[in-house]
């Protein structure tokens, strides 16, 4: 039955479905649509130096959808007028936040279950893709974040810095950084880059046991700072491998409990 749900499952941005309700949707479909080409865009794995991290983050359709739609949110920020104390004392405190909006993003959105209304709608909008970016960690064609939902966020922020006072817009833009900020350590972790920092040893080690160990724990990716105040970074072997840990099944630590495949979002709508 998954399978069969799996097999009907188009992703919206690809479907030719309209999304109802929105004038111009259409058109904003096709947009986003060519902004992210289907791969095979190739494995993280074979990144070896940081030169060709760079080069491949560039070149992948995704990231330069989020570097565009920073760069529109800080240019409209821009012509708010200049940055003042407030803005510093506020870009100060969005900074102190991030490990902490990092990590209740990673548990409560991106490892969002289906099942209750919060639940299934996250997700719809994150859980899936993360759910496949866990099954395969280094495959590129589901690493970053997708171009639908960050234009989505775009326009929201867009919105806010033009509108609101000029404080909140300084918020939007750095919301915006601290996604690009993700993005970028995020794939650079997956890549066959060894760690050349204690810091960035610290936060390596931690998604990779994310990955390989227990989902449940070492939630941030930038920083570990929510997961040493929160009491989600215990030593290695102070959890046990999580019957869905990437390889777990493979290692003969979940033989009992095997993964259940994904629920694509479409058979959430409509029920098979
Ligand atoms: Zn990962
Ligand atoms: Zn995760």
């Amino acid at each position: 039955m998954a399978e069969l749900a799996l097999a009907r499952f188009v992703p919206p941005a690809a479907s030719g479905r309209r999304l109802p309700g929105l004038p111009g949707a259409a058109a904003v479909r096709r947009a986003v649509t060519r902004l992210d080409r289907p791969g095979p865009h190739g494995s993280a794995a074979d990144v070896t130096t940081l030169p060709e991290a760079l080069r491949r983050f560039l070149a992948h359709p995704r990231p330069p959808v989020l570097l565009g739609a920073v760069g529109a949110v800080a240019a409209v920020r821009y012509v708010r007028g200049p940055l003042r104390r407030r803005d510093a004392v506020t870009a100060a405190a969005c900074l102190g936040a991030q490990p902490f909006v990092e990590w209740a993003v990673h548990r409560c959105l991106l490892h969002a279950q289906p099942g209750g209304a919060l639940g299934s709608i996250g997700y719809q909008l994150a859980g899936y893709g993360h759910e496949q970016h866990h099954r395969d960690p280094t495959n590129l064609d589901t690493m970053f974040l997708r171009p639908r939902e960050v234009t989505a966020g775009a326009a929201a922020a867009v919105a806010v810095a033009a509108l609101a006072p000029p404080t909140a817009g300084t918020v939007a833009v750095c919301l915006g950084l601290g996604a690009l900020a993700y993005d970028w350590t995020h794939f650079l972790i997956h890549t066959s880059i060894r760690p050349s920092s204690r810091y960035y040893r610290r936060v390596w080690r931690g998604h990779r046991l994310h990955h390989y160990r227990n989902e449940g724990y070492w939630l941030g990716v930038t920083s570990p700072v929510a997961d040493l105040v929160l009491g989600t970074a215990p030593g290695r072997d102070e959890v046990p491998v999580s019957p869905t840990a990437t390889g777990a099944i493979s290692r003969g630590a979940a033989r009992r409990a095997p993964r259940p495949a994904p629920v694509p979002p479409h058979s959430l709508a409509r029920p098979a």
